[in-house]
């Protein structure tokens, strides 16, 4: 068996994976680089032969693992793709949704290759989704290999994947989140059995003070919104559409109920509604806190704005979780900045990963009263709000990542999805703690045989 890293560089890109067993070759995810644009958004897709692929596997719906699916899938024309049910539901709209991103990207930018792909070739690449339960084990097409799916509890639908073959196993962990959030339960892994493991590494340049609590960081977020709500001012919440925003939601239903926060309109718009509308759909058929639960008709007293993005205003005493979660150019939470952050009443309260060329990680560090560019064709804001930022990451923490390793022993483990520190410092704590297990970390592009 040999593995193939096709995302272009050691970073959290466009991620894409290669296995390949004599003449059976299978795809893991199919991302499309969150930070470039044009064809260095996508994954090295023309390293493998054209039409050559068995069968396509998707971890979960984010953009960095889905984004260029369809032009993957084009140039595997009949190889099925395998995902859960949520994860292809939800992907689909978010897929959708980039399409006429690339199309307004296309037209402002000059990007003459976007859109990748079309709403028509989108509906046509469907019928080869294969929808899989998790913890059941199934055959990969016309392959001797099989796949069994494990709850990520990254997000809704997010799976880990095992793939069998010959009486060995690799694992995939894609995206993982090893304690309870929210809405998402711990990941549910394969404790034993794996001979080789891809893992991701997001947080391993991370270490989460001492004393941390999930509660802890609720309590402090609760009182940052209630000295706004005393000050007459509002807090923004840059959340991502898919997951964060989900989260967010409900922890403020949580936090109204235990009196933690007072009675607040808390908005949302575009992309976050549609995707909220699945979350609802899927509120009683996945493994999830809060079963059942629907977030648009059962939050009772905090109303979900369905307006269009543009027509979000600003009013004092309201929540807004706005995505995106790094204000990025030409999104909702960006424009609403603009008129947002040199008001000294209101908040802005960051709750998850902004990379460090973002508009979001500039208001995050920048000092009081400091000028921040949010979009190069306004001019810069002045940053008089309170800024203040809080550990809801979906991604486990390196700590409950090392423990998994040290619990599993898998014979060999490739290190994926994290910047250059991060995995070093996987590398390093696994080489201590499993003497006997290879760490790997191959150079995209280049095949390394596992076994
Ligand atoms: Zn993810
Ligand atoms: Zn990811």
């Amino acid at each position: 068996m040999r593995f193939r890293n096709l995302t272009r560089r050691r970073e959290i890109g466009a991620n894409c994976y290669l296995l390949e067993a004599g003449d059976e070759r299978i795809i893991i995810d199919s991302g499309m680089h969150p930070k470039q644009a044009g064809n260095d958004a996508l994954p090295d897709i023309n390293g493998v032969p054209f039409d050559k692929a068995n069968a396509l596997l998707l971890s979960h719906a984010h953009h960095d693992h889905i984004g260029s699916l369809a032009v993957t899938q084009r140039r595997h024309p009949g190889a099925p793709v395998y995902m859960t049910e949520a994860t292809g539901e939800i992907g689909s709209a978010m897929l959708h949704n980039s399409v006429n991103v690339m199309t307004k990207q296309r037209e402002e930018l000059g990007i003459n290759e976007y859109p990748f792909f079309t709403h028509r070739e989108l509906d046509q690449i469907r019928p080869l989704w294969s929808y899989q339960p998790i913890n059941k084990r199934f055959g990969l097409a016309d392959t001797a290999m099989d796949c069994t799916f494990h709850d990520a509890g990254h997000i809704i639908g997010s799976a880990g994947i095992s793939i069998h073959e010959n009486g060995k196993t690799f694992f995939y962990t894609g995206d993982v989140c090893f304690e309870n959030q929210t809405i998402s339960m711990a990941a549910d892994f394969p404790k034993s059995h794996v001979d080789v493991m891809l893992m991701e590494t997001t947080r391993g340049d991370f270490a989460r003070p001492e004393g941390y609590t999930r509660k802890g960081e609720k309590e402090k977020l609760a009182a940052l919104i209630r000295d706004t709500w005393a000050a007459g001012g509002s807090v923004l919440i840059p959340v991502f559409a898919l997951g964060k925003t989900q989260e967010v939601l409900l922890m403020m239903h949580e936090l109204h109920q235990l009196d933690l926060i007072p009675e607040m309109p808390l908005f949302m718009g575009g992309l976050s509604t549609k995707i909220t509308v699945l979350y609802d759909q899927y509120s009683s058929k996945v493994r999830r806190n809060y079963a059942g639960f629907s977030l648009l008709d059962d939050i009772d007293i905090l109303v979900a704005s369905r307006r269009k993005k543009r027509e979000i205003t600003y009013q004092t005493r309201c929540i807004y979780a706005l995505s995106s979660g790094m204000m990025s150019e030409n999104t909702t939470s960006n424009v609403f900045a603009a008129k947002f952050l040199d008001n000294p009443r209101n908040s802005v309260a960051f709750v998850g990963y902004t990379d460090i060329d973002s508009p979001g990680y500039k208001v995050r560090h920048a000092k009081p009263g400091e000028k921040v560019t949010l979009d190069k064709r306004l001019p810069p804001v002045q940053v008089n709000c309170r800024v203040e930022s809080f550990d809801f990451s979906a991604h486990a923490t390196r700590e409950t990542l090392l423990d998994y390793v040290k619990e599993v022993k898998p014979g060999k483990v490739i290190l994926v999805h994290g910047d250059e520190p991060a995995q070093k410092w996987f590398e390093r704590e696994i080489n201590v703690a499993l003497p006997g297990t290879e760490v790997m970390r191959p150079e995209p592009g280049k095949d390394v045989d596992i076994w």
